[in-house]
């Protein structure tokens, strides 16, 4: 089956592709389900960042409509990506629990509030191995705090935007604190996507790396989407065929799909 869980639209700050262009992409690659997962980052009052609130008010009533007219050719979903950040994971829940999404990603788009773009700051934390263990038990600590939300984001996106050069065994670093991270995401019934995104950089691998995919379906777990983390045309469904048709190959014979917050098995 082939499904796309992470797409943007120009409902978030960063993405050129009309919720309508989206949509007739992946009717065009031959997709049968697509959730729409837009931004929601939400700062502290402090920070004065509004770049990617959600226009929720705008954004259901735009893609009910589209789901009407499309509905003999594609299933499409709503959902939303929240990026985490400290000091706002109840305004966060609260805003998920507002609206009916049918799936929501938990990411990690900021490190302290500060941006991922500051090379300087990311120069902070002593190196490459520090800066990977930085991101990873941030994001643990801050999922411990947040439950509203069905599959944790790119687990290792970090390694896109780093000041460092890629190495394909970069998932070795920090391995025992993204373990207990797929234990506690795998004790709350919660799971991982596999986010195509990567493939477009030049490390040519998943976000996250295939060797932490594995490692969650051997600690027994099972929820697990895929989504190519569009802000183009041409990334909509970027690679995704192709991961799809590789999973069984790490024993993986199952994928997620979301509606209502409510998760569904279909055998690949
Ligand atoms: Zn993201
Ligand atoms: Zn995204």
């Amino acid at each position: 089956m082939l499904i796309d869980y992470h797409m943007h639209t120009t409902f978030s700050a960063d993405s050129v592709v009309e919720p309508r262009q989206a949509i007739e992409r992946a009717i065009e690659m031959g997709f049968e389900e697509i959730t729409i997962t837009d931004h929601m980052d939400i700062l502290p009052a402090e920070i004065h960042d509004d770049t990617h609130i959600l226009d929720a008010e705008r954004y259901f009533p735009t893609l009910e409509s589209l789901q009407k007219e499309y509905q003999s050719e594609l299933t499409i979903n709503i959902g939303v990506e929240v990026g985490l950040n400290p000091g706002v994971l109840d305004l966060c829940s609260n805003f998920v629990r507002s609206y009916p999404f049918d799936f929501v990603i938990a990411s990690l788009h900021r490190l302290n509030c500060q941006s991922l773009r500051n090379q300087e700051y990311l120069q902070s934390f002593g190196g490459k191995a520090g800066l990977y263990c930085t991101y990873y038990q941030t994001l643990s600590e801050l999922l411990d705090g947040f439950d509203d939300f069905d599959v944790c984001g790119h687990i290792d996106f970090i390694r896109r935007v780093m000041p460092y050069q890629y190495e394909s065994d970069d998932y070795h670093i920090g391995r025992e604190i993204v373990d207990n991270l797929l234990k506690k995401l795998i004790a709350r019934g919660k799971g991982i996507e596999i986010n195509t995104s990567g493939l477009r950089h030049y490390s040519h691998a998943t976000i996250p790396h295939l060797p932490i995919v594995s490692r969650y379906h051997e600690l027994g777990g099972e929820i697990l989407t895929v989504g190519a983390d569009s802000h183009r045309i041409p990334h909509v469904g970027y690679g995704l065929k192709e991961v799809i048709m590789m999973l069984p190959s790490l024993g993986i014979t199952k994928l997620s799909t979301f509606k209502q917050r409510q998760v569904s098995f279909h055998q690949l």
